[in-house]
């Protein structure tokens, strides 16, 4: 249920809050596959692995904090191509707490991620989905993308399968869909094993998976209104 909620609300958001970007431009069977809350020491290794292995792209909204306890392995993501962004430094929720602090957090993930990357971090995605205007304000001098998605296979809900994961994603997925995943101590045990399923599936059926573009966010006029398949 949770995840119906988690795809279509967004769905409908979008064409009321349209400054996030909530799904890709793409008219090609292009999928644009994240992972929030990482690096973790045990499930995002074992992405770089699959993705290497299937030549694919993601893209890994990282925690600040996360990001200075395993430097490594932020190293490796940029390395192999894969894109990072902004997480927040310790998961904050724009909801609960003072903006000011929100946006310390926001900055001092930047200054970390900049640091490691070698190059300014062009993405951000807020915890638990969760923005205010003043987020959106923070991005935009920040010359940071608030990024949200079109689908939510919740990777993160108790119980569920990789193969739950795996199915609900090739659901829901459209030309140009961004796929909210997790790497963190809760999904390391599906999440991983979903994408073994899942990627050979996507490349066999004609699809890329593909990082979001490193340099250059989207400017909210270039991204025309989708149509629903
Ligand atoms: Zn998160």
């Amino acid at each position: 249920m949770l995840h119906l909620i988690g795809t279509y609300l967004p769905r409908a958001l979008r064409y009321i809050v349209w400054d996030p970007l909530w799904r890709m431009p793409e008219r090609d069977k292009v999928l644009y596959l994240t992972f929030d809350d990482g690096p973790d020491p045990d499930a995002t290794p074992q992405l770089l692995e699959i993705f290497e292995k299937h030549q694919a792209h993601a893209t890994f909204f990282l925690r600040g904090d996360h990001a200075e306890q395993h430097p490594q392995i932020v190293r490796a993501l940029t390395a192999a191509g894969h894109t990072i962004g902004n997480h927040t430094y310790s998961h904050a929720s724009a909801w609960k707490v003072h903006h000011s602090e929100y946006a310390e957090e926001l900055s001092r993930a930047t200054e970390i991620l900049n640091g490691l990357a070698g190059a300014p971090v062009r993405w951000m995605r807020p915890p638990f989905g969760k923005f205010t205007p003043r987020t959106l304000i923070w991005c935009k001098h920040a010359g940071q993308k608030l990024v949200m998605w079109d689908v939510l296979p919740c990777d993160f809900v108790a119980g569920i399968t990789a193969d739950q994961i795996a199915r609900r994603t090739q659901r829901f997925m459209r030309a140009g869909s961004i796929v909210c995943l997790h790497d963190n101590h809760k999904s390391r045990q599906v999440t991983p094993a979903a994408m073994r399923e899942l990627l050979p599936r996507l490349i066999d059926s004609g699809w890329t998976c593909a990082a979001l573009p490193a340099e250059q966010p989207v400017p909210k006029e270039s991204v025309p209104l989708l149509r629903s398949e």
